[in-house]
């Protein structure tokens, strides 16, 4: 639970017990890291993500060497470099605004961190023309950064980090400044070049899509502290507690208040506009906790909340249904977004996305069905998943 792995993988980098704390004087200290102990594997992609100022930076540039813990280690390769230079760490940054010099070529840029570091010429042509035919920039290499595509600039940036065989890659919102289509495009591209470079990487988004999508675990941190690490399929079905329930998934879960009533045929979840049977597990679940059943969370996914419409009978249970009003309908095509309220309390407002053939539009009623096998449970007071 808390990221270390088993004994017997293969760790490439370790976070042991660190904390960051900036300012000198009590009165304005900030604890920015908060006892982080992640083990990274090698070859792995993990990726921190996490709301403005949750400490992912913090985190990464002490990875890097360029911030010193407060408290706690970093191990690379299994040497403690807590105090060494960024340069002493076998690793190679990629930072959002790329810092390609603009009066080099594409070559030249890749270059540099192997002529500064006095490698041979026939060594650098070699590694120089291995990266950008991996990155497929090799028709590229004589041009300037300003004659050069977003996406192509961020290719240089990578191939001059690829070039030095780092053993870890550090990226911090390598793809911010790419416009939409583009970032999705790079996102995939990205996945691709890490298959086949195989190195470690420790990348640091703000975007929980950039998370999911090239993840192969995905911390989420909230104020300094680790709240759940993961692979990315995994979060979203078992997140530990209402804030990367929330967090991850888009459009958020929805999270409305309910009391458990139990009865002898089964236990109910009981909310103003809606009552929903529990089924088996979640019972169970209820029935180990021993936090208060008056007021809980209950939260669903708006993918897991169906237009009752367009379902056959024997799709929904009589005991998974709530009545709503819709607000806005917005099609994307594959689904619909709606927004929708509780009939009886406009303040009340959720999210579902229904299938494309539900033809309702806002103003009007809608009978929607939840899939109560994906619902989840939240302790009021500490955000926990009970489920
Ligand atoms: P963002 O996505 O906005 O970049 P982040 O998750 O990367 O946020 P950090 O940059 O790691 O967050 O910052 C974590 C906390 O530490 C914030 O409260 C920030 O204001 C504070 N902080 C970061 N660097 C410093 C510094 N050099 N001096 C003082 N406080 C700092």
């Amino acid at each position: 639970k808390d990221g270390t792995a088993g004994a017997n993988e293969d760790i490439n980098v370790q976070i042991e017990g660190v904390t960051k704390v900036f300012g000198d004087q009590e009165s304005d200290e900030i604890v920015a890291v908060e006892d982080l102990n992640i083990d990274i594997r090698r070859g792995e992609f993990l990726v921190f993500v996490g709301p403005s100022g949750c400490g992912k930076t913090t985190s990464l540039r002490m990875v890097a060497g360029l911030e010193t813990p407060t408290e706690g280690r970093i191990r690379i390769e299994d040497e403690d470099v807590t105090g060494y230079d960024p340069r002493e760490r076998g690793i190679a940054m990629v930072f959002q605004n790329y810092a390609l010099y603009p009066h080099m070529t594409v070559a030249e840029n890749m270059s540099f961190p192997l002529r500064i570091r006095n490698y041979p010429d026939d060594e650098i042509e070699t590694r120089v023309t291995e990266a950008a035919d991996l990155l497929e920039i090799d028709d590229l290499l004589d041009r300037k950064p300003s004659q050069l595509s977003g996406g192509q600039q961020q290719r240089v940036a990578l191939g001059r980090a690829i070039v030095r065989e780092p053993s870890v890659f550090l990226m911090d919102e390598p793809l911010s400044n790419l416009d939409a289509k583009l970032r999705v495009q790079m996102r995939t591209e990205l996945n691709e070049i890490h298959q086949r470079v195989g190195k470690t990487t420790i990348y640091v988004t703000h975007d929980q899509a950039e998370a999911m999508t090239l993840g192969d675990r995905v911390v989420v941190l909230n104020d300094g502290k680790l709240q759940q690490i993961g692979p990315p399929q995994y979060l979203y079905d078992n997140p530990v507690n209402r804030f990367v329930a929330g967090f991850i998934g888009e459009p958020p879960m929805n999270f409305l208040p309910v009391s458990i009533r139990k009865e002898d045929d089964g236990y109910t979840a009981v909310g103003e506009f809606f009552e929903f049977g529990l089924p088996t597990d979640v019972e169970r679940a209820v029935d180990e906790w021993d936090g208060s059943l008056d007021s809980l969370t209950l939260g669903v996914r708006p993918e897991d909340l169906s237009d009752l419409s367009v379902l056959d009978e024997d799709e929904y249970t009589e005991n998974s249904t709530l009545d709503a009003q819709v607000k806005v309908v917005e099609p994307m095509g594959s689904d619909k977004f709606l927004t929708v309220t509780s009939k009886t309390d406009e303040d009340t407002e959720f999210s579902a996305r229904v299938a494309p053939e539900s033809s309702v539009e806002p103003g009007e009623p809608i009978s929607l069905s939840a899939t109560l096998d994906k619902i989840h449970l939240f302790d009021d007071e500490t955000g926990q998943n009970i489920t």
